[in-house]
């Protein structure tokens, strides 16, 4: 099997980790691994040249090291190795590793190539790397049924039948349309003469799964997205350093954290980082006004000896009107009625970055692993697998079950009706 593996959407730490297992748990099962640089848009400009005529002549030149190490090593190998394996261990595309580097990763262009094989060597390392190595972008073509076509025929002119994508809702359900459509799209290419009958029967349906990328932890049927974990520990990083001049200055912080529709990570970090009152999106202030109802809080803690106020307020943040809260209009509330020297941090894509932790390396490899095995088990009837977790254990799940909960999360909350898109998070949530 050849299998392309591509992240979209907005980055999140764990993506490159996701990509380096899928690309090694591939190679280990005997698949011919490939990325796509910079999401759909890479799919949908395909290669200049197709990818395999552009390195060829670098992998003959690879190929004929192999044989050289292969010949040398004869005597001291007692059951001959799989060569192919060898081959891709040690030289996936070739061209990649001419300099002992991957070019992607120092930022340089592959020269029109933006479906390119991969091996070993090429991920090695990868599970430490923040953002996305491989690129990422937002597409408008891929949203047309010209560009989806487009994007099937590159991935033909390729050989590949098997496709990983890592994003968010809205990548995964370009995913899944990308998918349902590849029969009638492969049709048309047919019939404009761009594919083969050969080509046509080959690729009769594509393999496809999906894997969540998202720092803001806001897919339903997965406890868990890659990114959120460390997006979190960003988060209490920030107030444990705002915690220091807080405590020194006896001010009070309004910390706005990402989630515009999900709450979990000004929840967690409310949490974690000891906030006297936290606002979500999910679950608005039950006493109103709620202005009196924080200000009577922190005058409580203040009252007890606190030296330090924190208020955490995720950027979709609303009140049951679904007026939204905003971190500039808390601060005057506090300055204004409780005489608090308060001040505005608002964390914005610090919480993307950085090193992912260890969750975050540990989740996506676990799930890149599931990845390889869903396509490998995957019939034309299988429904597209999004690869998630749910209560410790690593799960499958139709992926547009998923997005379709997500999204009825979504509506329900603008339709005021809070308590019953909180139902769909279960009832922990509720708490
Ligand atoms: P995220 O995946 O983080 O939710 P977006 O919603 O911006 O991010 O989606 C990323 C890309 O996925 C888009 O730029 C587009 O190329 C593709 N995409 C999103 N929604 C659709 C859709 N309904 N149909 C086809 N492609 C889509």
């Amino acid at each position: 099997m050849k299998i392309a593996i591509l992240t979209s959407g907005g980055d999140s730490a764990g993506m490159n980790a996701a990509v380096r297992a899928i690309v090694k748990c591939g190679i280990l099962k005997g698949c011919e691994m490939w990325i796509v640089r910079e999401g759909y848009e890479g799919l949908v400009r395909g290669n200049d040249d197709g990818g395999e005529k552009a390195g060829q002549k670098v992998n003959d030149e690879a190929e004929k090291l192999v044989e050289a190490e292969l010949r040398e090593k004869r005597n001291e190998i007692t059951q001959e190795p799989d060569k192919n394996l060898l081959h891709n261990l040690r030289f996936g595309d070739g061209e990649l590793l001419r300099d002992g580097t991957s070019e992607y990763v120092g930022g340089r262009t592959l020269k029109g190539r933006y479906i390119v094989r991969v091996g070993w060597d090429d991920v090695r390392g990868w599970f430490s790397e923040g953002g996305t190595l491989i690129g990422t972008a937002r597409c408008a073509a891929f949203r047309t049924r010209e560009g989806r076509a487009a994007a099937a025929l590159n991935l033909i002119k390729e050989g590949i039948d098997a496709l990983v994508v890592c994003g968010g809702d809205g990548s995964l359900t370009g995913a899944d349309l990308f998918r349902s459509e590849w029969p009638s799209l492969i049709q048309d290419l047919h019939s404009q003469k761009l594919i083969t009958s050969a080509q046509l029967e080959a690729h009769a349906h594509l393999k496809l799964v999906g894997l969540v990328g998202s720092i803001d932890n806001d897919m339903s049927m997965t406890d868990m997205t890659i990114g959120a974990p460390t997006a979190l520990q960003r988060i209490c990083e920030a107030i444990d350093n705002i915690n220091s001049t807080a405590y020194s200055h006896s001010r009070a912080f309004v910390l706005e954290v990402m989630g515009r529709d999900c709450g979990w990570l000004a929840l967690m970090a409310g949490i974690a980082g000891g906030a006297d009152f936290t606002f979500i999106p999910e679950k608005p202030p039950t006493t109103m006004p709620w202005e009196d109802a924080m200000c009577a809080e922190i005058h409580r803690h203040r009252a007890v000896g606190k030296r330090k106020t924190i208020v955490i307020v995720a950027e979709g943040a609303r009140d049951r009107e679904l007026n939204p809260i905003r971190a500039e209009y808390i601060k005057d509330i506090l300055t204004d009625r409780l005489g608090l020297d308060t001040r505005v941090t608002t964390l914005g894509h610090t919480q993307r970055g950085g090193r992912p932790c260890a969750l975050d390396r540990i989740l996506p490899t676990l799930q890149g692993v599931e990845a390889v095995d869903a396509l490998l088990s995957a019939t034309p009837e299988t429904p597209t697998y999004m690869i998630g977790v749910q209560e410790n254990k690593i799960t499958r799940v139709p992926l547009m079950d998923a997005v379709k909960a997500t999204r009825a999360v979504g509506q329900a909350m603008n339709d005021k009706e809070f308590e019953k898109a909180l139902d769909l998070r279960g009832p922990e949530f509720m708490e």
